[in-house]
């Protein structure tokens, strides 16, 4: 008896230290049936979870709700999964089995209970990470571990933003201590002209896939040293390179002390990139060659992922920075100062120029490429400077489209449905066109009674979080009617997103009057559901933000227009799953790709979106609905009120028309069409399998291939 009781406890242990659990809501359930209040408090960590449950209550909990065959299937299915041979990854990537793909980012979104992340890039990599796993691709991930995270976002009264920092509690994460070849914890030292820096190392399992996690908060460092990882992209220029200088030549030290020689360097954004000095650095040493060479064998083997539109969001360190911290570095590679800065240069003979880091990067990699169609080509404009001598459209710069990890996103609703009628195995097939055939059998009802139910999940969970708002608040108007905040019955558009200026948060609200009128309509309303955090240091994304919260006080909308706190990872699935209609839109060509859009397709939402980055490749006229026809203008406000103008005609002309539009059972057949077609021409595409596959076929098989022949 006493064995079975431990081993239920552990078996739950096992599963709650691999993020597998966060994509298989057979497990999930396991949790929320356990106690669904102590899961939400403890913010959906199952770590956290079982050290609030003894054995013994679990045992008994188990018991009653004869749990114990569910446990242990889930317990069966991780250790077929890490055990399964026949994965695309071992069909296809044998070359990189001894080598690994190693994937630098400075952040990691895998799920709301470990924050090391703050938005789009972080997701994406973590999107990358879990596909990595399912296809069976070797890969190791590289980041920091920030023992702070992203701000957790509180608005006042007024609507203004405040930012919370938590700690995170360690031994509550899933984090392991990396250990030396003799078995100590594992200490990464960086020596730099004003001393050395420490850090240690932490490992997170991800399915198959391993992701080391820097942590500067050790012993040793100085105690401005020890908060290099507590905050994501705070601070000042110095902070950052240091910040940078531990991603880059710290993740690369990581693998010389573990024995990993990489097949592959992918560089997710330019943060990384003085992992590629720190390779060039190990490849002369091991191999007993000059610079040069080195250089030209490092490049082939490593590539490089560009996120940033706008010229100003790429990391730049003047020459005294790069001195102090790479100084070091710089002798080792045998360079003088101006010949080292020019790695980093677009104009090497420009002794005034920073360092830019995407420089180092481009000049390094030799595959690049931004994240959508559009991207690439706004990617190969802004870096043309580096090759003055070629056509614009011959910058080694191509794209290849972001996707996300649809099991992560999707629904467990919309999953059974898709089990049922595309088959078992459909997720795993989920890249081939003829899977999503089937769509067109699922019957109109039962489609439009699960979005239903899951329109009203949404709302629920906005509820809560306006009542916990409103109680800190002490907004008892608000707390007078939360029963009547948004109705399932009316058409709901979700709009979610860093509040960035481009991003345009408040397009919607442009024509005050315009918009009252719809959300007012007594037979056809609309509601929105709006979230989204600014930069800490951005004023006017948070101006932006507050006239939304604002515009959601007035009486006039009252109920119909919310804000929900906190946009995150959590906060993002509620939102994708439920709405109708997800609004996107950014100030075209300035979205790189933007993926949230992607995540409602499975769950049967539609995008309305500016014809920017995925949604231009993705729009066929038929499978949702586009603001404007991809104009653009130079002016920036005569492009703001056109693209105001169309977004209220395609609700006006389009959407509303065709949502309240509905048979004798009262459902919307049209919409139904459009939501089927919309899953059918854009599940295969716009997912992170696909994403991956291109990534390994077009980059990573290749450049593994380079450099084997290069060494032979
Ligand atoms: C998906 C996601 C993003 C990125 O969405 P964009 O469309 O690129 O803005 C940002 N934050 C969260 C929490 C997300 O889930």
């Amino acid at each position: 008896m006493k064995d079975e009781i431990s081993s239920l406890h552990e078996r739950l242990s096992v599963l709650a230290r691999n993020l597998w659990w966060t994509w298989h809501p057979e497990v999930i359930s396991i949790f929320t049936d356990l106690d669904p209040q102590v899961w939400r408090e403890v913010d959906h960590n199952p770590i956290a979870f079982l050290s609030r449950v003894t054995p013994e209550k679990l045992e008994q909990r188990a018991a009653e709700l004869v749990l114990h065959s569910r446990i242990n299937y889930a317990f069966r299915r991780l250790n077929e999964y890490l055990n399964k041979e026949k994965t695309w990854g071992n069909i296809h990537c044998g070359n990189l089995r001894s080598r690994p793909v190693v994937y630098f980012s400075a952040e990691f979104g895998l799920h709301e209970s470990l924050p090391i992340y703050s938005g789009g890039l972080g997701i994406l990599a973590g999107d990358h990470l879990k596909s990595a796993s399912d296809l069976g691709i070797p890969l190791i991930g590289i980041g920091l571990l920030y023992d702070q995270g992203y701000f957790k976002q509180r608005l006042n009264g007024d609507g203004w933003q405040e930012e919370d920092y938590a700690a995170l509690d360690i031994a509550l994460s899933p984090a392991s201590p990396v250990k030396d070849a003799g078995g100590e914890p594992l200490i990464i030292q960086i020596d730099a002209r004003s001393g050395s820096l420490l850090a240690r190392v932490w490992e997170v399992q991800v399915g198959r896939i391993r992701l080391m996690l820097l942590d500067s908060n050790i012993e040793g460092n100085t105690a401005d040293d020890r908060c290099l990882t507590s905050r994501l992209y705070g601070g000042d220029e110095r902070l950052r390179i240091r910040q940078e200088l531990l991603l880059g030549i710290g993740g690369a030290r990581i693998l010389q002390a573990l024995n990993i020689y990489p097949g592959v360097l992918h560089l997710n954004e330019g943060h990384s990139a003085f992992a590629i000095l720190e390779e060039i650095r190990r490849v002369m040493a091991y191999d007993q060659i000059p610079f040069h060479r080195a250089r030209r064998r490092v490049s082939l083997y490593t590539v490089f992922t560009t996120h940033t539109p706008v010229a100003a969001g790429h990391d730049r360190f003047p020459g005294d920075l790069m001195e102090e911290h790479l100084g070091i570095m710089r002798e080792k590679l045998g360079l003088n100062h101006d010949e080292f800065m020019a790695l980093g240069r677009v104009n090497p003979g420009d002794t005034t120029e920073p360092f830019c880091m995407t420089v180092l990067a481009l000049k390094n990699a030799c595959r690049a490429n931004g994240v959508s169609s559009i991207h690439g080509g706004v990617s190969r404009l802004m870096w043309h400077p580096l090759w003055p001598e070629r056509p614009e459209l011959e910058v080694p710069i191509g794209h290849i489209t972001n996707g996300v990890h649809v099991l992560s996103w999707l629904s467990p609703q919309m999953n059974q449905l898709f089990e049922t009628r595309l088959g078992q195995d459909w997720a795993t097939r989920m890249v081939h066109t003829e899977v999503w055939e089937k769509i067109k059998d699922i019957d109109d009802g039962e489609l439009w009674e699960t979005h239903q139910s899951l329109k009203m999940r949404l709302i629920r969970f906005v509820r809560r979080r306006l009542q916990r708002q409103a109680q800190r608040l002490g907004q008892k108007e608000i707390l007078k009617q939360i029963d009547q905040i948004l109705d399932p019955d009316i058409l709901t558009i979700g709009c979610a997103r860093r509040f960035a200026t481009y991003k345009r948060g408040d397009l919607i609200l442009s024509q005050p009057d315009r918009l009252a009128r719809l959300i007012g309509d007594s037979r056809r309303p609309i509601q929105i559901v709006f979230a989204g955090k600014a930069h800490p240091r951005d004023d006017s994304g948070k101006q932006l933000l507050q006239r939304i919260v604002r515009y959601s006080h007035d009486p006039a909308c009252r109920n119909r227009i919310v804000f929900v706190e906190d946009y995150d990872y959590n906060v993002g699935r509620h939102l994708v799953q439920g709405v109708d209609v997800w609004l996107n839109n950014p100030r075209r060509p300035l979205e790189a790709c933007g993926t949230s859009g992607q995540k409602v397709v499975l769950n049967g939402g539609l995008n309305l979106s500016v014809l920017d980055g995925w949604w231009n490749e993705a729009y066929d006229g038929r499978n949702g609905f586009a603001i404007g026809h991809g104009g653009m203008h130079n002016e920036e406000t005569i492009q703001y009120q056109r693209d105001g103008d169309y977004l209220y005609e395609a609700l006006e002309k389009e959407i509303i028309p065709l949502y309240y539009d509905r048979n004798e059972s009262g459902t919307p057949h049209h919409w139904v069409r459009m939501m089927k077609h919309a899953i059918q021409s854009l599940g295969w595409r716009f997912n992170a399998d696909r994403m991956v596959k291109d990534y390994a076929q077009r980059f990573y098989l290749p450049a593994a291939g380079a450099v084997s022949e290069d060494t032979q």
